[in-house]
C-alpha cells in the first residue's frame, strides 16, 4: 500500500484530496514501482495550482511556480506540480509557455516515454492510458503518441531514450528508433549542459556498452565534437568506478591528445572534471613508458590511478596494469602521503641558509618530497638538514639557486 511504501507521497495526496482536488504520484518512482525496484524520488500531481498547494502545506519552496512545481516539506520533500502541457515548442528545445490543464490524462499526455507516463492513486489505482505496464514487461522504451511530433518538440528526448535504455536494458520500440535515426541532427539544439547530464548517466548506468552503441548507432553521436565511434566497443569493458568524470577520462582516451582540451571545453566540463581527466592521462602515459615510480604512487590519488590501470588495458592493449589492491598497498608503504607531511618547510630552508624568497625554495622543497617518497632520504629535519647542507650548500655551491 501507497501509504507504508511512500508515508510522506500519501500525506501530500491525502491533503490535497481532503480539499477537493485530484493527486497522484507520476513518473519515474511508478515506473519504478511496477520494475519492483525502490524508486529514486516520488514526484507528486496535481489539479490543484501552486498557489492553492502552498496554501494547504504550512512549510513549502518555491522551485518553480512558473512552470507549476512546489516543494512540499515533511520529513522528506516531495516535487508537487500542477497537471500541465507544453504548449508550443519552436527551437526543439523547450517549451514556448507552459499551460496548466484540467486533466489527469493531458498532463501524462506530455510525458516522455509510456513508462514514465502512468501515475498511481493513493490506493494503488494504476491510470496508464498509453499502455506503460505492457511496456514495462516487455522491456521496451517507447514514445508517448507520436515519435517523430514527440522528439521535434523536445530533441533531447531521443538522448533520454537511450540513457533509460542503458540505465534498464530495455531496447527502443521500433517505431521510437526510426524517429531518432531520421531527426537525430535535431539533438544540436540541445544545450551541452542537459546532454552532458544524460551521457553521464549512461555511463554509470548498468549497461553502458549498450546505450553507447546506440548513441553512435542512432547517429545522435554523430552531431557532436570528437571520435565517438572508432573505439565504441570497448566501452564493453568501461568502469566508471561510480565517478561521472571517469567517462569524459575514457572518452578523452579515445581522441587525439591534442584535442583534448578543446573538446573537454567544449562538453562543458567543469574545471574539476578537466583536471581528474587530465590527472588520468598522464598516468597512463606514466604506465605506458613502463611503470609507475614511486613518485607517481605519491603524486596521483587512488581513484585516478584504479581508473587510469583500467582504462590503460582496455584502450592501449596492455596485458597487464596494477591490480586494485597493488595500488593500495604501494600507496599504503609509501613514506608520505602527502606533501603536508614533509617535517621541513620554506622558511627552514631560507633560514638555513639566509637566501631571500624565490622560486629555488619550490625547487628544492620538490627534491626533498622526492627524496622522501623514493626512500631515499628520512623524513626527519636533521636528516633533511644534512642532506641539503651537503647537496646544495657544501657540493655545489657553483649549482645553488641565487636570486
Ligand atoms: P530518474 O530516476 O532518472 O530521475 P525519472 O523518470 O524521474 O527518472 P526525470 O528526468 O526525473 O526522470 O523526470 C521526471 C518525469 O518527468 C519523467 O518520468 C517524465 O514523465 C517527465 N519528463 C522528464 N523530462 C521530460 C522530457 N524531456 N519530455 C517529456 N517528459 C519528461
Ligand atoms: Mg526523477
Amino acid at each position: 500500500m501507497m501509504k507504508t511504501r511512500w508515508p510522506e507521497a500519501y500525506k501530500v495526496i491525502e491533503t490535497l484530496e481532503n480539499a477537493g482536488f485530484e493527486a497522484y504520484v507520476v513518473g519515474g518512482a511508478v515506473r519504478d514501482f511496477l520494475r519492483n525496484v525502490n524508486a529514486n524520488d516520488v514526484d507528486v500531481t496535481t489539479n490543484a495550482t501552486p498557489n492553492e498547494v502552498k496554501q494547504l502545506f504550512p512549510h513549502t519552496i518555491d522551485v518553480g511556480i512558473e512552470h507549476g512545481t512546489v516543494l512540499v516539506v515533511l520529513k522528506e520533500t516531495i516535487e508537487v506540480t500542477t497537471f500541465r502541457s507544453e504548449a508550443t515548442y519552436s527551437d526543439f528545445r523547450r517549451p514556448d509557455a507552459v499551460t496548466f490543464v484540467r486533466t489527469l490524462q493531458e498532463d501524462l499526455q506530455r510525458r516522455d516515454f509510456t513508462m514514465n507516463a502512468m501515475a498511481l492513486s493513493k490506493t494503488d489505482e494504476l491510470i496508464d492510458y498509453f499502455g506503460g505496464r505492457e511496456d514495462i514487461k516487455r522491456n521496451i522504451v517507447r514514445a508517448v503518441g507520436d515519435p517523430t511530433k514527440r522528439f521535434s518538440e523536445d530533441a533531447l528526448r531521443m538522448l533520454r531514450a537511450i540513457r533509460f535504455s542503458a540505465q534498464l536494458n530495455y531496447s527502443l520500440h521500433a517505431d521510437t528508433l526510426q524517429a531518432i535515426q531520421s531527426l537525430h541532427h535535431l539533438i544540436a539544439h540541445v544545450s551541452m549542459e542537459r546532454v552532458k547530464v544524460e551521457l553521464e548517466k549512461i555511463w554509470i548506468s548498468n549497461y553502458v556498452a549498450n546505450g553507447m552503441e546506440l548513441f553512435v548507432s542512432s547517429q545522435l553521436a554523430a552531431n557532436f565534437r570528437g571520435d565517438w565511434k572508432t573505439y565504441c566497443p570497448s566501452w564493453e569493458s568501461f568502469s566508471s568506478f561510480g565517478k561521472t568524470a571517469n567517462g569524459w577520462a575514457f572518452f578523452a582516451l579515445m581522441q587525439q591528445p591534442t584535442e583534448v582540451a578543446a573538446y573537454l571545453s567544449y562538453y562543458k566540463c567543469s574545471n574539476a572534471e578537466k583536471a581528474h581527466v587530465n590527472h588520468i592521462l598522464a598516468a597512463v602515459q606514466q604506465l605506458e613508458k613502463g611503470y609507475w615510480s614511486p613518485y607517481n604512487f605519491f603524486q596521483f590519488d587512488e581513484d585516478v590511478l584504479i581508473a587510469a590501470a583500467s582504462f590503460a588495458k582496455q584502450l592501449r592493449n596492455m596485458e597487464a596494469t596494477y591490480t586494485v589492491e597493488q595500488i593500495q598497498q604501494t600507496k599504503a608503504a609509501l613514506p608520505i602521503t602527502s606533501v603536508k607531511e614533509v617535517v621541513v618547510n620554506g622558511n627552514d630552508l631560507m633560514e638555513w641558509t639566509q637566501k631571500k624568497r624565490g622560486p629555488w625554495i619550490r625547487e628544492v622543497f620538490e627534491k626533498i618530497t622526492l627524496e622522501i617518497v623514493n626512500g631515499t632520504l628520512m623524513n626527519d629535519r636533521k636528516w633533511i638538514k644534512e642532506w641539503f647542507f651537503r647537496e646544495y650548500v657544501n657540493e655545489r655551491k657553483d649549482t645553488f639557486p641565487t636570486n
